[in-house]
């Protein structure tokens, strides 16, 4: 054998570089399902089946074209890891030369590596074409800068792509970004017209994938009777074209807010077809912007979704990779608690966490503000241990590959990084959800209070935050205002708080 091409989970990519200069007479693609992928995190049932269906249906294709394919079923081998598969492959076919796209993850990048070089055999990496920056670029773009703001980064890559602009070089409506166009919460009656999600008939590969996965994997978070997620280019094009057609006009206006029992809302659930690799970025964000040409949607809210994947998806990717593996040890505001045993179950009375931990378990989906400014603010709040936060939005989303989540959950949301991400913590107390949300309408708690029996625990621990940080945030140009007014408390409600606080993470 000349090559054997590896293709992992979260590249199920038909345009793959792999595929140029294939010989089928020499080369061989391999696929490998492994208990280890499903394991390493505690891995939501549905996260497990579509990666695993979504790689069956891929194989399926392959072998209709007649590629050669060495494909090791979970059911069907003993090998625990990627590591294990690849050298019991090794060890059978010794090819000459072992090619790789870039993988999304540290972890296997190393053990690929490691295996390999155990066997002797040269690993080629191939540039992972589906972003449309590389780690490289971004390396040299953020070296010339004391400090990096996703913003710039996304003007870049407008400008690479002529996306939304006048001329090639000026953004149409005069303004980069309309974020302060996306923050509206919904009205008291609440959300209208909430488009229906995608619902695919599950056919056989997909149903043996789900006896396979409750089976094998009873006892791992979350419900799966269905799976609702895009497992081929087809389905991720039609969940696409609905977005598009039904979503995306109203996408901008409330995508910051949440509404009791409304899981998915105008949001586009297309990231699990992204990271999997179903979908291309370039022409998701190119059929957005002809949404605009064609008056079909406005301008804030194309451009609003726009910079969701052009500049937050390709940020994140390239400061995942621009400081691997430091990330793991960063904590930066010594958290050092345990993660509550609710995030587990949603068994909890703060109604903000059970609808967002519930909805995860049901669905492994929360949307984006759910996810920071719910589940992420509560962790920071508390003071949870940044990597036990890292692991269980890991393994709890549908969507998550360790190259978006860790980012997102150790920079933007614990800020362990210590702001090397977001310039401030994302931080806030309840009345922040009061404001969004109707949740707080069916909560025992006061948002508005932070002592007493009816006191809304994030107000109280993010009076509690600031308490702890004040001498790291007092002269911080954005924190400075909230410990000035953390320092308008008596020394009586000070003390009053910490006591409160001690008695919730009790
Ligand atoms: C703590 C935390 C953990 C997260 N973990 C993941 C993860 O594991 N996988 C993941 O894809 N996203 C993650 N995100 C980002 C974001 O929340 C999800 O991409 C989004 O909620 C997915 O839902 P959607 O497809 O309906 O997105 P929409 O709201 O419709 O947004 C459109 C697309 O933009 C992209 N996008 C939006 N926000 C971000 C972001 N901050 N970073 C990167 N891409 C973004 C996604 O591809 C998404 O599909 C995380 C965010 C936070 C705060
Ligand atoms: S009152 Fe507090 S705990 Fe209850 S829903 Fe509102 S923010 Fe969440």
């Amino acid at each position: 054998m000349r090559k054997l091409c590896l293709i992992l989970g979260d590249q199920l990519d038909r345009a793959s570089p792999l595929f140029k200069d294939f010989d089928p007479q020499h080369d061989c693609l391999w696929m490998a399902e492994v208990t280890q992928e499903a394991t390493h995190v505690w891995s939501h049932k549905q996260r497990i089946a579509l990666f695993l269906a979504a790689m069956r249906h891929f194989a399926a294709e392959l072998t209709v074209k007649q590629y050669p394919l060495h494909y090791l079923k979970l059911d069907q081998h003993h090998a625990a890891s990627l590591g294990e598969a690849l050298a019991q492959t090794l060890q059978t076919t010794s090819p000459a030369e072992v090619w790789l796209v870039r993988p999304g993850d540290y972890r296997v990048l190393l053990e690929i590596v490691a295996t390999c070089k155990h066997y002797n055999t040269p690993l080629k990496l191939l540039s992972d074409t589906h972003f449309l920056s590389t780690p490289g670029e971004f390396r040299r773009w953020a070296g010339e800068r004391k400090q990096l703001r996703m913003e710039y980064w996304y003007r870049e890559l407008r400008k690479r792509y002529n996306i939304l602009l006048e001329d090639g070089k000026q953004p149409i409506g005069g303004n980069w970004n309309y974020d302060s166009d996306n923050r509206k919460s919904f009205p008291k009656s609440g959300p209208t017209a909430v488009p229906a999600p995608p619902n695919f008939a599950t056919d056989n590969i997909t149903q043996e994938v789900i006896r396979l996965v409750n089976a094998r994997f009873p006892d791992h978070p979350g419900t799966l009777d269905s799976l609702q997620w895009s497992v081929t280019p087809v389905q991720a094009q039609q969940a696409l074209t609905r977005f598009l057609d039904e979503a995306l006009p109203q996408f901008g206006d409330f995508q910051d807010a949440m509404w009791q029992h409304q899981p998915f809302l105008n949001h586009s659930l297309l990231a699990s077809s992204l990271n999997l690799k179903l979908l291309n970025p370039l022409e998701v964000i190119r059929k957005a912007e002809e949404r605009y040409w064609q008056h079909r949607a406005p301008l804030a809210t194309v451009e609003g979704f726009i910079r969701q994947i052009l500049g937050w998806r390709e940020y994140v990717h390239g400061l995942y990779w621009q400081h691997m593996p430091d990330w793991y040890e960063w904590n930066a505001l010594d958290a050092q608690h345990d993660l509550p045993a609710f995030y587990w179950t949603g068994n909890t009375e703060m109604n903000c966490l059970r609808q967002a931990i519930g909805q995860t378990l049901q669905h492994g989906y929360a949307h984006h503000i759910q996810r920071l400014m719910v589940t992420g603010l509560f962790a920071q709040l508390y003071g949870v241990k940044p990597m036990q936060v890292h692991e269980w939005y890991l393994a709890v989303y549908v969507d998550a590959v360790e190259w978006v989540e860790l980012p997102n959950t150790l920079g933007m949301s614990q800020y362990a990084d210590g702001g090397r991400m977001a310039s401030k913590p994302y931080i806030a107390s309840g009345k922040y959800i009061q404001k969004m949300s109707n949740y707080c309408q069916h909560c025992r708690f006061n948002s508005a209070k932070a002592v007493g029996a009816d006191a809304c625990p994030f107000t109280t621990l993010f009076w509690d935050f600031l308490d702890r940080h004040e001498a790291r945030f007092a002269a911080h140009p954005r924190m400075g205002f909230m410990v000035s007014n953390l320092r308008k408390l008596s020394a009586t409600e000070r003390n009053a708080i910490r006591a409160q606080a001690v008695s919730i993470r009790a």
